[in-house]
């Protein structure tokens, strides 16, 4: 029987404010735990709730970025759970009146454009940090200590329809949405800090039936990497079960990293459980027209019109998805040379092959104050115009890398210049045949390749300053070939 996966995604994404979402503690990137707290944050009795005005503006932009219809009458609900970091005994968050629903978010999939759904999007707070001593694992623990850092950071949880259909597809979402917080700069995006974090709904059912299988909940994952294994595990475990005949529960899943495998952390609680109910000491939220037009109309350039905008200089659609998930100053330093050079397929290699390639040997993460496009261009230039060879414009990058010079000292110090006169070229062309007699013959009676030998002996002879491609050319020519 063929079986069909199919996944939805929930991301929490981090959002980038001075301060928390309902007090005025200030958003700390520290390990020193408990020092950004109040009585708010701390769920103390009697403390109360201030929205954070930023925040709401910053999941409005994501909810208007991913097409989502913005519900103008908001409000707030109590989420209630006991946990030792939540010490309030509930969590702020929204339940029936979201943001922001029914979007999309368009994705690139095996070098073709995608998109997914997006069912909808809405704030959250983040709770503390537990830290269990050992193996970090709560079951192996004999204490757990509290960090209230994190309590009260404004989230945007955003959650998909469960129409993505592989680990890849649900790769290429994650990537896409982590550059889509980035580009509305409302989040630093980086999945190694947890920045970004996700669960992921899983569940399998034969291919013809319309209705789902039942899911299969793995929270709380901060990489592609565990993504993609995780859900890929979860897929094959399912397929496995259904096709045994064996229950599939609902469920909430962990995935060990170390393991690689998913286990059973507990049954899944119906949202019943969570007995939401409207918080009495938030006010409804009402966000105006003009503060939806006023976000509309200030919408930043978003990952998809950067990819079209790279698209139009001639690269294709994997080259610009590649390039326009880079990091800022590499999609400026791109369109930049590519103004100078008009040169779209070397100034896309050099910049993500050559020049990243060379500053990882110097360990460096962006290029000296020194660097410029101008540099870049002028190499790109003097290739495409022959007068130096490609290694030489490696060597050339290498030097302006690591000293504030000029492409012109390190090109005639180093003796890079090609030799371009034809007559002085025809001569050494001349001398090589006279000298290799023998080759000359093997070549006339077909031994083709070895045209490339007498090359080699053309531009050892000049000192390598001679164009591989003209002496390829003159040297046929003077054998008449
Ligand atoms: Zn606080």
């Amino acid at each position: 029987m063929d079986l069909k996966p199919t996944i939805g995604i929930e991301t929490h994404i981090e959002l980038n404010t001075n301060t928390k979402m309902f007090c005025r503690c200030k958003v700390v990137d520290t390990e020193e735990p408990n020092i950004s707290l109040c009585p708010t944050c701390l769920g103390l009795p009697g403390a109360l709730p201030v929205p954070n005005g930023k925040a709401i503006e910053y999941i409005t932009l994501l909810s208007l970025a991913t097409g989502c219809k913005i519900t103008r009458k908001g409000m707030f609900h109590r989420k209630n759970y006991f946990y030792p970091d939540l010490p309030k005994n509930y969590q702020i968050s929204q339940f029936d009146l979201p943001v922001g629903e029914g979007g999309e978010l368009e994705i690139i999939l095996d070098g073709k454009k995608d998109s997914v759904e997006i069912e909808r999007v809405h704030m959250e707070e983040d709770t503390g940090k537990s830290t269990h001593s050992g193996t970090g694992r709560i079951d192996a623990a004999t204490s757990t200590a509290l960090d209230f850092n994190r309590s009260g950071i404004p989230l945007v949880e955003i959650v998909t329809k469960p129409v993505i259909q592989s680990a890849k597809e649900a790769v290429a979402y994650i990537e896409e949405l982590r550059q889509l917080s980035i580009d509305l700069n409302i989040s630093e995006g980086k999945l190694e800090k947890g920045n970004l974090r996700f669960d992921a709904n899983i569940s399998v059912a034969p291919s013809d039936s319309n209705e789902l299988g039942t899911k299969v909940e793995i929270k709380n994952m901060n990489s592609l990497r565990s993504l993609e294994r995780a859900i890929d595990y979860e897929i094959s475990r399912q397929t496995k079960a259904f096709l045994d005949g064996e229950e599939i529960i609902q469920e909430t899943r962990h995935w060990d990293e170390s393991k690689e495998l998913t286990s059973s952390m507990r049954s899944k609680e119906g949202s019943a459980d969570y007995r939401y109910f409207s918080d009495p000491d938030l006010p409804n939220m009402i966000l105006s027209e003009i503060f939806i037009e006023d976000i509309k109309n200030n919408l930043p350039k978003l990952p998809s019109q950067k990819r079209n905008d790279l698209i139009e200089t001639g690269l294709d659609l994997e080259q610009a998805n590649i390039l326009g998930k880079s990091d800022i100053w590499i999609v400026e330093l791109y369109s930049e040379v590519f103004s100078k050079t008009k040169e779209h397929s070397s100034t896309y290699n050099w910049i993500t092959g050559e020049l990243q390639g060379q500053m990882r040997k110097l360990d460096i993460n962006f290029p000296p104050e020194w660097f410029s496009a101008e540099l870049l261009s002028e190499i790109i230039e003097l290739i495409k115009e022959n007068k130096i060879s490609f290694t030489s414009g490696k060597t050339i990058l290498s030097e302006v890398l690591q000293k504030n010079i000029s492409v012109d000292e390190v090109a005639t110090n180093n003796d890079l210049y090609q030799e371009n006169n034809e007559e002085k070229i025809v001569e050494l062309v001349k001398k090589v045949i006279n000298d290799s007699e023998d080759i000359v013959q093997r070549i006339k009676e077909g031994e083709d390749k070895l045209v490339g030998f007498l090359v080699g002996q053309v531009i050892k002879n000049s000192g390598g300053s001679v164009n591989p491609g003209i002496a390829k050319e003159l040297l046929s020519k003077e054998l008449k070939l």
